[in-house]
């Protein structure tokens, strides 16, 4: 650690993962996985995996749009949505509708049987759909405790106002100038949805060491000391610091993504990441057989 707690050192960003090329996960959320542990692992601990689906705009059916029943092992799903809706339902008897602002912290530990879809009503209309997931990982020790569901409305999350209109945080998990976000974790974390407003010089306080990533959905930051980050990019800043100085060149919405790195093996596949090859191969038997449940 370079930084005292009493003296001021500004974090740089170390480089920017984006991705242009989309895919399908079933036929609702057309993707863009903006990272993945698979590319910077630990760098990028506890975060695992950010899939950006959308802007886009679905016409009107009676299709249950979106992917069916799938497993999960050894980390959680955090989806954020900013527009249209998603409906989930889980193998625990975890489930929800979500809509613009809502967040749903889904803990598949142990593990889950789930399905994602556009809510019924939504798609019945059509309109914007714009949502995240983001995967976080669990600790070891973590791994296989009871799945567990927190779904979070957009009236449950603190939102911030920064001085002098440079824009709000919300404040999703962790903290933010006094306001506790309301999602438990299990290692010590924040996630922020901020919108910053253009021509303004913002300063973003973050606990030394921790990892420290932001993800622009839309607009366009330069970082203090060098480098910006565009619309469905990344910055990743060095782990020393304790301060993310931002200059806002346009309205930029943006998540704030820090926490304290778990320096454990990572060893995925597919929907279960767990620490060995053997924890994976029993994963797979496990779901085989039924034991993460099924949707009823
Ligand atoms: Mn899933």
């Amino acid at each position: 650690m370079s930084a005292s707690d009493s003296s001021r050192s500004v974090r740089s960003l170390a480089h920017v993962h984006r991705n242009t090329e989309q895919h399908w996960v079933g036929d609702g959320f057309p993707v863009r996985t903006l990272f993945a542990y698979s590319d910077g692992g630990a760098e990028l601990s506890p975060f695992l995996l950010f899939d950006y689906a959308g802007p886009r705009d679905f016409p009107p059916t009676t299709r249950r749009l979106g992917v069916g029943e799938h497993p999960h092992r050894g980390f959680e799903t955090v989806t954020i949505v900013y527009d249209g809706v998603v409906e989930h339902r889980d193998s625990s008897g975890g489930g929800g509708r979500i809509g613009p602002g809502d967040v749903q912290w889904m803990t598949a530990a142990s593990g889950i049987v789930h399905e994602e879809f556009h809510g019924r009503d939504f798609a019945r209309d059509g309109g914007r759909f714009h949502m995240v997931q983001l995967w976080v990982n669990l600790p070891a020790k973590d791994k296989m405790k009871s799945p567990r569901y927190q779904s979070i409305l957009d009236a449950d999350i603190p939102a911030v106002d920064l001085p002098d209109g440079r824009g709000t945080v919300r404040v999703i998990a962790g903290a933010f100038d006094g306001a506790i976000g309301p999602a438990q974790t299990f290692t010590p974390m924040d996630v922020w949805d901020v919108r910053l407003r253009a021509g303004h010089h913002v300063e973003l306080p973050v606990p030394d060491g921790h990892t420290v990533l932001l993800a622009v959905l839309d607009g366009a930051v330069h970082v203090d000391g060098g480098g910006a980050i565009g619309p469905a990019e990344v910055g990743v800043f060095e782990r020393t610091g304790n301060f993310v100085i931002l200059d806002v060149e346009h309205d930029t919405t943006a998540l704030v993504l820090s926490g304290d790195p778990i320096d454990e093996p990572i060893v995925g596949h597919g929907p279960f990441v767990m620490n060995t090859v053997d924890e994976i191969r029993q994963a797979l038997a496990d779901y085989r057989s039924g034991r993460m449940g099924h949707l009823g």
